[in-house]
C-alpha cells in the first residue's frame, strides 16, 4: 500500500493534473495506491475570501464565486476529451449551485459560522478530486473515488477538527482494501463529525489527511508531491540558496514544520511516525529529483543543524511584576486565560527570578490575549503587584532545528553572534529542553536578513556574501571597481567571499539595485540612474537591510561622512578614503569608533594615511598588543614630495606644481596640499589612533607659502606662485647650501604635533625618498632606538584603490 498526496500547485491546471496522474500511474505498478488531492492552487483562499464578502453583505461575492467556477470548468474542458466532458461539467455546475445556495445563506444571515466556513472551503477538495477522478475515468484507469468525510471522523471543532483515530481507522480499512481496484482517489483536508457535518483539518491539512490514511492502512510509504524538490534548509522564498535536505528525522521535520516550514503541515508527522512509515517529499515538476526522506533515524553524516524556519506576524506578551515572585499558579493562570480564548502559545520564556513570563502568540490574537490576561489578573493589576500585560507587535520568530545539536556546544553562540554582527536585535530566546530547536524572537523587519545570515553561517560554508555601496566613482573609485571585477572570482573561490554591489553613486547620478549591479556595464547603469540623493540612498540601505553590508566612501565630499553615524547604527560597516570624518572634531571621531564597536561594524580608513601602505593597521596592532607610541616622524604628502624632489630652481616653482597636478597627485585645489592641511589631517589621525585626543587646532603649521598665495581661485594661486618665485628659490638654495634636501615633515612628539618644511641631511632615512614615496617612522616603547619604518608609494589612484579594496575585504570578513 502506498499513499501519494498532490498539493495545490500539482493540480492547479490541466497540464499539472496530467503530470500528477502520470506520476501515480508510474507508481501503480500493481500496488494498491491511495491518491489524495488538495484543492486547485489558491482555491481555498478564494473560497474563504468569498465567504467573508458574503458575510459582510458585499454582493461582489457572486462574481467571485463565478470566477472560481469558471476556472474549474475551464480546467475540465482542457483536461478531459470533449466527448467525455459533459458529465463532469454538469457535476461541477451542480456543485457550484449548491455552493451558491450556501453562500447566499451566509449573505442573507450576514453570519459566517466556523461550521458554514468548513462547508464552503471543503468544496475545493471535493471539486479537485472529482475532476482528477473524471480524468482517470476518461483514460480508462480503474479507480474508486471515495468521500473522505465518510472515512475520517472528527470532533466538531470546525476549522481545526481533531481526529477520532479508532473510528476513522476502522472505516478506512473497511473502505480501502488491498483487493479489487487498486487505485483510490480522495479529497484531502475534509472530514466529518459524528453528525456527518463537514469539518476541515486546518490549513494545509491535505498532507494530514494523507498521513492518517497511510497510518491506518499501514502503508509502506507516504509521498507528498509538491512544487519544490524536498524539504529545504530554509524557506526558498526567503533564502535563494536554500538546499534540499536529503534525509531528516520525524522529529526534525515536525519541529521545522511547526516553526513555519509550510512544505509539510505539522500534524502530518505524528500518525506516520507512530507507525514508522517513511515519508518522501517529492517535486511534481521534477519527479526525477531525489527529494527528502523523512524517517526515524538519519545518517550520522547529516548536518547537526538540519534547517531553519520562521514564523512572521507574531506578538510578544510579557507579564511582569514583583507580585509574581514565588507565588504558585501564576503561569497556570496565564496559560488558562490564553487557552480559554483558544490562543495557541508558540514560545515561552521565564526569567529565573520569576519576575517576568514572556510568551509569543500569533499577532492576530494579541488584543484578545491582552484582554483575557488583564481580566485574569485584574485583582493583582489593581493592587499594583502585577503590571498590565505588555504587548509588542511586528515581530517574527526564527528557529534553528536539529536533533543532533544536543551536547554540541557553541551552536547557540554561533547563532547569536552571527545575528549580533549583523545588527539583528534579539527580543527573546527559547531553547527546548530537548535541544532540538533554538528559537529567537526578532523584529519582523529583520526577518529576511536574519534567516539569510543564519543560513550562510550554518549551511553555506562555501562563501559569505558582502553587500557593497560605493559612493564616489572618480579616478580612485573607477580603479576600485576594475580591481573588484578582476578579483571577484578569486575572492569567491579562495576567500569564500562573494561581493555584491547593491548601489553606487557619483556626485551626479546614483543607481540602487536590490538584485545587484553587474560590473560589466556599471557606467551605463549609473548614467541611466537617478540624480544622486544621499538621504534616499541611506533610506534604501536601511529598508533593504542586507546582511554584511559595507559602505565605501571614495569621495572628498564633506556631505558623505554625514551618513556614517546612521550607517554604523544600522551595523553597516564604513570604509573611507575620505579623511574628513577622522580629522573632524575628536568627539565625533570617537563617537564613530564607539558606534562601530557597539554595533559590530567595522569603521576602516587605512587609505587616509599613505594610500595602501599598512600604516594605520600596523599602528592598531602595536597599540592592541600593548605598545605605546612616543614619537612619529613622517613624510606623508605625495604632492609635496613630488614638488620638492623636482624643484631645483631651473623651472619655476609654479610649473612644478602644475606638473604635480597634471600627474594627478594633488587635491583638486593644490593648496590643500601645499598649505599642509592634508598632512595635518594625516598626522592628526595617526596621533588619534595612537590614543591621543588631539584636534586640528592643536597642530603647529609653519607655512612656506606667502599669504597672498592663499587668496583667490586656483588660477590666481598659480599667478601668485610666479610672483613669488624668488621666495621659493631662496628656500631651495638655503637647503642646498646646508647639504640637505627639503622635505615636508609631520612630527608627533610628547603629545604635540606639527608640520612644516625641514632640511634633511643625507644621514637620515627620509633623505632617500623619491617620487611619490611616503615614509612613517614610529618610535615606540618597543621600537626605541631602531624605529619601525614603513615606506613606499603613498599616493596614486591604483594603490589607493587597492588599499580601499583591502579594507572592504577586512570589513566583509569580520567574524568569518
Ligand atoms: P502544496 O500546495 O503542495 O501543499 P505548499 O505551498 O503548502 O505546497 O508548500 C510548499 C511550499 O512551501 C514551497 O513552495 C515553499 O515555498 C514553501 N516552504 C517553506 N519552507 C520550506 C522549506 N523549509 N522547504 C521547502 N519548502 C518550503
Ligand atoms: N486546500 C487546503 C488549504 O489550502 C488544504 C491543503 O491544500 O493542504 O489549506
Ligand atoms: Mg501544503
Amino acid at each position: 500500500m502506498q499513499v501519494l498526496k498532490f498539493g495545490g500547485t500539482s493540480v492547479a491546471n490541466a497540464e499539472n493534473i496530467k503530470k500528477s496522474i502520470s506520476i501515480v500511474c508510474n507508481a501503480l505498478n500493481g500496488k494498491p495506491t491511495v491518491m489524495v488531492v488538495s484543492a486547485l492552487a489558491g482555491t481555498t483562499d478564494q473560497l474563504i475570501a468569498t465567504a467573508k464578502l458574503a458575510a459582510e453583505g458585499d454582493e461582489q461575492y457572486v462574481q467571485q464565486l463565478k470566477a472560481i467556477e469558471t476556472n474549474h470548468l475551464s480546467v475540465v474542458s482542457q483536461l478531459i476529451p470533449v466527448a467525455a466532458q459533459s458529465g463532469t461539467l454538469s457535476l461541477v455546475k451542480r456543485m457550484f449551485n449548491e455552493l451558491d445556495k450556501i453562500a447566499e445563506g451566509v449573505f442573507i444571515m450576514r453570519e459566517l459560522s466556523p461550521r458554514a466556513l468548513d462547508r464552503i472551503t471543503g468544496f475545493g477538495e471535493l471539486l479537485s478530486s472529482r475532476i482528477v477522478s473524471a480524468s482517470l475515468e476518461s483514460q480508462h484507469i480503474p479507480h474508486h473515488w471515495l468521500d473522505s468525510r465518510e472515512l475520517i471522523q472528527t470532533d466538531s471543532n470546525y476549522g481545526f477538527a481533531a481526529v477520532d483515530y479508532p473510528e476513522s481507522g476502522s472505516r478506512i480499512r473497511e473502505a480501502i482494501t488491498s483487493n479489487g481496484k487498486s487505485l483510490y482517489v480522495l479529497p484531502g483536508f475534509i472530514a466529518a463529525d459524528k453528525e456527518g457535518i463537514t469539518t476541515t483539518l486546518g490549513r494545509g491539512g491535505s498532507d494530514y489527511s494523507a498521513a492518517i490514511l497511510a497510518a491506518e492502512l499501514q502503508a509502506d510509504v507516504l509521498e507528498i508531491w509538491t512544487d519544490v524538490s524536498g524539504m529545504m534548509t530554509a524557506d526558498p522564498r526567503l533564502v535563494s540558496h536554500a538546499k534540499v535536505i536529503p534525509h531528516i528525522s520525524y522529529s526534525e521535520a515536525m519541529e521545522l514544520s511547526h516553526f513555519g516550514a509550510k512544505v509539510i503541515y505539522a500534524p502530518t508527522i505524528q500518525p506516520v511516525m507512530n507507525r514508522e512509515i517513511p515519508v518522501w517529499i517529492k517535486n511534481t515538476f521534477a519527479p526525477a529529483d531525489a527529494g527528502t526522506q523523512i524517517s526515524g533515524a538519519v545518517p550520522a553524516t547529516s548536518d547537526r543543524v538540519c534547517g531553519l524556519s520562521s514564523i512572521g506576524k507574531i506578538a510578544l506578551l510579557s507579564l511582569e511584576g514583583s507580585g509574581m515572585v514565588g507565588i504558585p499558579g501564576i503561569s497556570r493562570r496565564l496559560f488558562e486565560a490564553l487557552s480559554e480564548e483558544r490562543i495557541n502559545v508558540m514560545f515561552i520564556t521565564q526569567s529565573s527570578s520569576e519576575y517576568a513570563i514572556c510568551v509569543a502568540v500569533e499577532e492576530a490574537f494579541a488584543v484578545k490575549a491582552s484582554k483575557a490576561v488583564d481580566r485574569m489578573f485584574g485583582r493583582e493589576i489593581a493592587a499594583g503587584s502585577i503590571e498590565p500585560l505588555k504587548v509588542e507587535l511586528s515581530l517574527s520568530m526564527i528557529a534553528l532545528v536539529g536533533d543532533r545539536m544536543r551536547n554540541r556546544p557553541g551552536i547557540s553562540g554561533k547563532m547569536f553572534s552571527a545575528l549580533g554582527r549583523n545588527g539583528v536585535n534579539v527580543r527573546a530566546i527559547a531553547q527546548g529542553a530537548s535541544e532540538k530547536n533554538i528559537s529567537a524572537v526578532i523584529s519582523h523587519a529583520d526577518l529576511r536578513k536574519a534567516i539569510n545570515v543564519l543560513h550562510e553561517e550554518f549551511f553555506e560554508n562555501s562563501y559569505k556574501q558582502v553587500n557593497l555601496f560605493i559612493v564616489g566613482l572618480g579616478n580612485v573609485g573607477s580603479r576600485l571597481l576594475e580591481q573588484l571585477a578582476q578579483q571577484q572570482d578569486q575572492l569567491r573561490d579562495q576567500f569564500r567571499l562573494q561581493l555584491r554591489i547593491r548601489g553606487m553613486a557619483n556626485s551626479r547620478k546614483m543607481v540602487l539595485n536590490e538584485e545587484g549591479i553587474s560590473l560589466d556595464n556599471w557606467k551605463q547603469q549609473l548614467e541611466a540612474g537617478n540624480a544622486t540623493n544621499l538621504p534616499a540612498l541611506l533610506e534604501f540601505i536601511k529598508k533593504q537591510n542586507f546582511r554584511n553590508t559595507v559602505f565605501v566612501d571614495v569621495t572628498a565630499s564633506g556631505e558623505v561622512p554625514g551618513l556614517y553615524e546612521a550607517l554604523l547604527l544600522q551595523s553597516v560597516s564604513v570604509v573611507a578614503c575620505n579623511k574628513i570624518a577622522c580629522s573632524s572634531g575628536y568627539d565625533h571621531y570617537r563617537n564613530l569608533k564607539g558606534l562601530a564597536s557597539d554595533f559590530n561594524a567595522s569603521f576602516l580608513f587605512e587609505t587616509n594615511v599613505g594610500a595602501s601602505l599598512p600604516i594605520i593597521g600596523t599602528l592598531n596592532d602595536l597599540i592592541r598588543s600593548g605598545d605605546s607610541v612616543r614619537c612619529i616622524e613622517a613624510v606623508l604628502s605625495g604632492t609635496l614630495n613630488y614638488v620638492f624632489n623636482n624643484y631645483d630652481g631651473t623651472k619655476p616653482f609654479a610649473t612644478v606644481v602644475r606638473q604635480a597636478q597634471a600627474e594627478g597627485y594633488t587635491e583638486p585645489d593644490p593648496r590643500t596640499d601645499l598649505s599642509g592641511t592634508d598632512v595635518m589631517r594625516k598626522i592628526l589621525i595617526l596621533a588619534r589612533e595612537s590614543g591621543y585626543a588631539l584636534e586640528m587646532a592643536d597642530i603647529g603649521n609653519e607655512q612656506f607659502l606667502p599669504p597672498s598665495c592663499m587668496e583667490g581661485n586656483v588660477e590666481q594661486f598659480y599667478e601668485q606662485l610666479l610672483v613669488h618665485e624668488a621666495h621659493f628659490k631662496k628656500i631651495f638654495d638655503q637647503a642646498q647650501g646646508a647639504g640637505a634636501k627639503l622635505k615636508y615633515v609631520a612630527t608627533f612628539k610628547e603629545g604635540k604635533a606639527f608640520v612644516g618644511l625641514q632640511h634633511i641631511s643625507p644621514d637620515k632615512d627620509m633623505y632617500h625618498l623619491y617620487g611619490k614615496d611616503n615614509v612613517v617612522v614610529f618610535y615606540t616603547a618597543r621600537y626605541q632606538e631602531q624605529p619601525l619604518v614603513i615606506k613606499g608609494a603613498g599616493a596614486g589612484a591604483e594603490v589607493t584603490a587597492s588599499g580601499i579594496f583591502a579594507d572592504i575585504v577586512r570589513a566583509g570578513r569580520v567574524g568569518v
